[in-house]
């Protein structure tokens, strides 16, 4: 695959590391080997997961001129802080679109990453009620801001379109080389799974590079079949954006809804149990809406036997520690 044909502005200039995890595995009974990727250490503010695919996304936006960025997430959005964090770098206004998914979650005050909206100097924050068409809501912003003269480009939420989702079949090529270079051979791959764009990229860049590794998607949001659904039909915009003819199988597509708990962004013990573990065994932090419910899930797999004993199993840490921040009185109970 030819992923040279896209421009990109250069977010990501060196492979992130992927490190074993001893501590971690032995509290798991040493049932499986643990790696972790860590694109949690990706460059942009307090790194994660959208830096890989804002570098396509940014570049598009710039090689069209624009001078402003809308986009839009949840109240402790990490897309939201990297798309201001590269719009800054960028020298181009960004404008936030929040979308209270859990009623009356939005605080002004709230610390985390809406700490950063605020830090990084965000031009405008709306915050519309659940359930809102955010295209509509990011559209009424660009019209207002175009009727100034301003030249807005739209990004939508977590920058999941076959664009942004380039960066995650770039982080699967990134994973080979590591495996062929550092002499490592993974057996399974585990990811999260929200907007669906690192997921869909990951398994576009395993068919489109006939890479044969097993993924196992852990849900943040929705029901197992409609983010089945998402994810397959997002690969196979991918794969048709690079010029690949080939189609993902529908049954390569596994997103497990056992690990979301009462919904999206609302915390489970077993998260917290998590994101203690890793942090506690290894001093590595998790976020409480991705990252730590997707390695709840990944533990509870190990437990039930799901992989191979034996096997060598990678987490793909996406970031999103800023959030833990908004969630004190959580891990203090
Ligand atoms: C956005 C996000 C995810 C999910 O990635 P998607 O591409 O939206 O599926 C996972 N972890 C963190 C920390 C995120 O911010």
């Amino acid at each position: 695959m030819n992923l040279a044909q896209f421009q990109r502005r250069g977010y990501v200039k060196d492979a992130t590391p992927i490190e074993f995890l001893p501590n971690f595995s032995k509290a798991l009974d040493n049932k499986v080997n643990i790696y972790i990727k860590r694109d949690d250490l990706l460059p942009g503010t307090a790194g994660g997961n959208k830096t890989r695919k804002l570098d396509f996304c940014i570049a598009d936006a710039v090689a069209k001129g624009s001078d402003t960025i809308i986009t839009c997430g949840a109240v402790q959005s990490n897309h939201c802080r990297l798309t201001l964090s590269w719009a800054v770098k960028e020298g181009l206004d960004c404008y936030l679109v929040l979308e209270e998914r859990v009623k009356n979650s939005y605080t002004p005050q709230a610390s985390g990453n809406n700490f950063l909206f605020q830090l990084l100097g965000v031009k405008g924050i709306t915050v519309v009620s659940g359930g809102s068409n955010m295209m509509e809501e990011m559209e009424k912003i660009a019209e207002k801001l175009k009727a100034e003269g301003r030249k807005p480009y739209i990004i939508p939420g977590g920058a999941s379109n076959a664009l942004g989702a380039l960066g995650y079949v770039s982080c699967m090529e990134e994973i080979m080389n590591q495996m062929f270079t550092q002499g490592l051979n993974f057996d399974h791959i585990v990811v999260p799974s929200g907007s669906a764009g690192t997921h869909a990229g990951i398994i576009a860049g395993m068919i489109g590079n006939n890479i044969n590794i097993p993924v196992t998607g852990i849900g943040v949001n929705r029901p197992k079949a409609v983010q089945q659904e998402a994810v397959h039909k997002l690969a196979n915009q991918t794969l048709d954006l690079i010029g690949v003819e080939q189609k993902v199988p529908a049954e390569k597509v596994i997103a497990f809804d056992d690990y979301v708990g009462p919904g999206y962004s609302l915390p489970t013990d077993a998260m917290v149990e998590a994101v203690k573990l890793l942090a506690r065994s290894e001093g590595i932090l998790l976020d409480p809406v991705y990252s730590g419910k997707a390695m709840s899930g990944l533990i509870d797999l190990v437990k039930k036997d799901y992989f191979k004993k034996g096997s060598n199993v990678l987490f793909l840490h996406t970031g999103g520690s800023p959030a833990l921040y908004a969630y004190l009185d959580t891990f203090r109970k």
